[in-house]
C-alpha cells in the first residue's frame, strides 16, 4: 500500500552526490579508511570527545567488534534489555554468549538499572544499555555496577546521536559506544555505523579487527614496516563512498537535529489534550536525559486500542508502526530463555506506537496526523 504519509523518508541534505564525486574523481580512493572516513571520524572525536572512532558498515558491526575485542566466548553472560533491536543481543550470541534479558522501567522502555545487579553471576561479562528513543539510561548507576563487578559496558547508542546524559555525550561513557547511520536514524548513510572506543587499551586492537585482522592502518601510518595478519577480525570498514555521503549529513547535523526536535515538540503539544483525557501517555524524558528528536512514540492503554488506531491511521493514509517484540520471547530465543516474565518489556511491546518523524514532514502533514488521532474513538 502507498501511504500519503509514510513512516520514514530518507533525508538528503544536498551535498551527498558532490562529496561522492569528490571521493571517486578527485581523491581516487573509494575503499575504506580514506579521506572522508577520516573526516567523519575526526568530526565525532572533536565534537563529542570520543577517544577514538571507527566507521563501520552498521551499528550491528560495531557491536560485533565489541564482542571480538572483549573476547566473548561460549558460556559468557551478557545483560541486555529485552525491549530492544535484535543486534544488541545478536552480536554477542554469534560468539556463543548467553543473553540475560533485563526488564524495562515501568515508565520508560530503557533498561531498569535497579534490576541489573540481581542478574549478575560470575559468568557475566558485559552490560548493554540501550538508549531508547535517544534518551539516556542512568549511566552513573550502570557504570557503578560495572566497576563493582568488573564488567564491560557497551552502549547501544544506535538511536542516540547528539544526545546527552547529565551533559556527557551518549556513547562516551561506557567502554564502547555503538552508533547507527541506517536510513531510519537521524544521520544517515543508507546502511552505516560507528564504533566509539573510550577505553584506550582497546584502540590498537580495534583497528586491527576492523581491517581483517591485519595491521594495515599502522602500516599506512608508517608505524610498522610490514603489513601482516596479526589477529582475528573481519571487514568492518565501509567504503569511502559511504563516508562521503555521511560527511554531507554530518555537516547538516545542527539543522537536522533542530528540525527533528521541532517535529517532536509539535507532536507533544498537539497530543497533550488526549493525554489529559487519559487515553494515551506521551513519552517520559528522564531528568538526566536530553531528547534528540529521534523518535516520537505514544503509549496506548491496550493492545486493542493500538491495533485500532493503527488501522484508523492507515485508513487515513498514515503509516504508524509498533516497535520491538520482546527478544526473550522471540522465535530464536524463546526456547533458550528460562528467566522470569518481563512485565514492562511485554507492556511496551503491546502498547507503544511510533508516529512518522522525518526531516521533510511538513507542518500541514503534522497537523493532519494529530487531527486524525484526535478524531479516533478511544
Ligand atoms: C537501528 C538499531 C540497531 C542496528 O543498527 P544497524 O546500523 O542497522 O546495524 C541496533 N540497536 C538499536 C537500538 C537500533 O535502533
Amino acid at each position: 500500500m502507498n501511504y500519503k504519509i509514510p513512516f520514514n523518508k530518507p533525508h538528503i541534505t544536498g551535498k551527498e552526490a558532490h562529496y561522492i564525486y569528490e571521493a571517486v574523481y578527485k581523491n581516487g580512493h573509494i575503499s575504506g579508511n580514506g579521506i572522508f572516513t577520516k573526516k567523519c571520524q575526526l568530526f565525532f572525536e572533536n565534537k563529542y570527545g570520543f577517544k577514538k572512532t571507527l566507521l563501520t558498515t552498521s551499528c550491528t558491526d560495531a557491536i560485533e567488534m565489541c564482542a571480538l575485542l572483549l573476547d566473548i566466548k561460549e558460556g559468557d553472560e551478557i545483560i541486555v534489555p529485552s525491549y530492544t533491536f535484535v543486534s544488541s543481543a545478536l552480536a554477542f550470541v554469534r560468539q556463543g554468549a548467553k543473553i540475560i534479558f533485563a526488564d524495562s522501567h515501568s515508565n520508560h522502555p530503557n533498561i531498569d538499572e535497579n534490576k541489573i545487579e540481581a542478574l549478575i553471576t560470575p559468568k557475566t561479562k558485559v552490560i548493554v544499555p540501550v538508549h531508547y528513543a535517544g534518551m539516556a539510561c542512568d549511566m552513573d548507576k550502570i557504570m557503578a555496577i560495572a566497576k563493582k563487578y568488573q564488567l564491560w559496558v557497551v552502549e547501544d547508542s544506535a538511536q542516540a546521536i547528539d544526545s546527552f546524559y547529565k551533559g556527557k555525550p551518549i556513547g562516551s561513557i561506557g567502554h564502547f559506544g555503538c552508533f547507527s547511520f541506517h536510513e531510519t536514524k537521524n544521520i544517515q548513510s543508507g546502511e552505516g555505523g560507528m564504533l566509539a572506543i573510550n577505553d584506550e587499551q582497546f584502540i590498537r586492537r580495534a583497528e586491527i579487527i576492523w581491517e581483517k585482522g591485519t595491521n594495515r592502518a599502522e602500516f599506512f601510518r608508517g608505524e610498522v614496516n610490514k603489513y601482516n595478519w596479526v589477529d582475528i577480525g573481519s571487514s568492518f570498514l565501509p567504503s569511502d563512498i559511504i563516508a562521503a555521503f555521511l560527511y554531507a549529513q554530518l555537516e547538516n547535523l545542527e539543522i537536522i537535529q533542530k528540525k527533528r526536535k521541532e517535529i517532536w515538540n509539535c507532536y507533544y503539544e498537539g497530543l497533550k489534550q488526549i493525554e489529559e483525557s487519559g487515553h494515551i501517555q506521551l513519552p517520559h524524558i528522564p531528568d538526566h536525559a536530553t531528547n534528540n528528536g529521534h523518535m516520537f512514540y505514544i503509549l496506548l492503554n491496550s493492545l486493542k486500542d493500538r491495533s485500532e488506531l493503527i488501522s484508523h491511521l492507515k485508513a487515513n493514509g498514515i503509516l504508524s508502526v509498533f516497535h520491538y517484540l520482546s527478544l526473550h520471547k522471540s522465535p530464536y530465543y524463546n526456547s533458550k530463555y528460562s528467566g522470569p516474565n518481563l512485565e514492562w518489556s511485554d507492556n511496551f511491546e503491546n502498547r507503544l506506537l511510533r508516529l512518522p518523524l522525518y526531516y521533510s514532514l511538513t507542518n500541514d502533514e503534522l497537523t493532519y496526523i494529530i487531527n486524525c488521532i484526535k478524531k479516533f474513538k478511544f
